[in-house]
């Protein structure tokens, strides 16, 4: 029998379950990639269920103990005296999500002894040390395609945000006020606008396709070029590199997942030479952007503004600049744990427990680390790999 470590956030303060404002979620067919979704065998909750905090524990706690496994749920996670660090060394697996990430370094790895699985309930295991994962030959996967779209959805929402300038036209509104020359002085459209999106994999192509009804001019840059049908059918323009991409955009869009390659990425260099008064939206990884960097760039108006919703760390802390910074539009990471969101990535996560328990391959679009090695969807997307043209075989 195994010892199941599952950190998730913590309950809503009004207390669980919340109030929900519908009674269901629609049924979504299958993924843009024509990938299926989870296929676990049974769910331990009804979709649309807060399932991603403690109490909510991803349905799978009351499965998992009447399968004669040991459940801790907890989302103390940070410190020597955390629940998470004291259940750590007898635990054979390891759920966390990226919104509340249980950050599983190379020292905690070593401490983990008995640890053989580890699952991202959602896209990035950036949280765990891949190299010390694979070299203690611990499985790492993650529950790919779940909520790409959730994603995408607020990146759009928050292109608009920022570039209608929408959060100080709501707060003129919750005040009492209406002097609409203050509302609109920062309010543009975003017809016509030069957009470059940095990473098109899926969370970036699902971007391009759902902001090119808005009648804007599209680039992108990845490792890998898109299919030429695919950059026409978009008028997509490719960039070799995002310091060619940000010289050309008036929104950049960052899409990239964090690795040592793109760590610190958009510094003081890289803002410098974009158009002043471009905006920009990542919610892939906070440590993809300089964090005084940002800030230098809005309070300088090189930026025009800032959002997204991943930070670094998580939780950030109260005191965090990105809080209260000029021109943001930051949401605490919540773009892929919508409530249809988790019920995918729930799902996905019964469905990789299921297959390890029964000794049957986990799914490969799943897998990041597997017996020493990238293996599936983490070969493709964590190990170091050149620029590719379509020439040479896109996605
Ligand atoms: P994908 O793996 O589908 O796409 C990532 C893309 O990034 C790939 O096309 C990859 O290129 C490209 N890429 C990787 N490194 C570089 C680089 N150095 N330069 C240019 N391109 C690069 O991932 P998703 O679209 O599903 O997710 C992207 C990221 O979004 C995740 O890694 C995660 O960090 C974040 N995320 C955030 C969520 C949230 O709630 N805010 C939820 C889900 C994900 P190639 O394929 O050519 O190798």
């Amino acid at each position: 029998m195994a010892k199941i470590l599952i950190v998730l956030y913590p309950d809503p303060v009004t207390g669980y379950p919340p109030e929900y404002a519908r009674d269901s979620i629609p049924a979504i067919g299958a993924y843009p990639s024509g990938a299926t979704l989870p296929t676990p065998k049974e769910l331990g909750f009804t979709p649309g269920q807060l399932v991603g905090s403690v109490s909510g524990n991803l349905g799978l706690k009351d499965w998992l103990e009447s399968e004669g496994h040991t459940v801790v749920v907890t989302s103390d996670k940070e410190g020597a005296d955390s629940v998470f660090e004291k259940e750590l060394p007898d635990a054979d697996v390891v759920i966390s999500q990226p919104f509340w990430p249980a950050y599983l370094t190379a020292d905690r790895i070593t401490k983990a002894k008995k640890l053989q699985l580890v699952i991202t309930a959602g896209i990035g295991s950036d949280h765990t040390d891949l190299d010390a994962a694979n070299q203690q030959g611990i499985t790492v996967a993650e529950v790919t395609y779940s909520n790409s779209i959730s994603v995408a959805e607020h990146t759009v929402m928050q292109v608009l945000v920022l570039v209608r300038d929408f959060v100080t036209q709501h707060q003129i509104s919750v005040d009492g006020g209406w002097n609409i020359a203050d509302a609109v002085s920062r309010s543009y459209d975003l017809e016509g606008m030069r957009v470059g999106v940095f990473a098109a994999g899926r969370i970036g192509r699902a971007v391009i396709e759902r902001l090119a009804p808005f009648g804007v001019q599209l680039s992108y840059t990845d490792r890998f070029r898109l299919p030429r049908d695919y950059e026409e059918k978009y008028g997509l323009t490719f960039h070799e590199s995002i310091e060619d991409l940000v010289k050309e955009i008036d929104v950049l869009t960052v899409h990239a997942p964090l690795t040592e390659e793109t760590r610190g990425l958009l510094d003081d260099e890289l803002l410098a030479t974009m158009t002043r008064g471009a905006y920009i939206v990542n919610p892939a990884r906070g440590a993809i952007a300089d964090r005084d960097a940002i800030v230098r760039a809005l309070e300088s108006g090189q930026l025009a503004g800032y959002a997204g919703d991943v930070w670094d760390p998580q939780p950030a802390p109260t005191d965090h600049p990105w809080r209260v910074m000029a021109h943001n539009a930051m949401t605490t990471h919540t773009s892929g744990t919508s409530l249809s969101g988790q019920a995918r990535y729930a799902a996905g996560t019964r469905e990789i427990l299921e297959d390890w328990f029964a000794g049957a391959p986990i799914r490969p679009e799943y897998l990041i680390v597997e017996g020493g090695g990238y293996k599936g969807t983490g070969a493709h997307s964590y190990a170091q790999q050149p620029t590719r043209t379509h020439d040479q075989g896109g996605q």
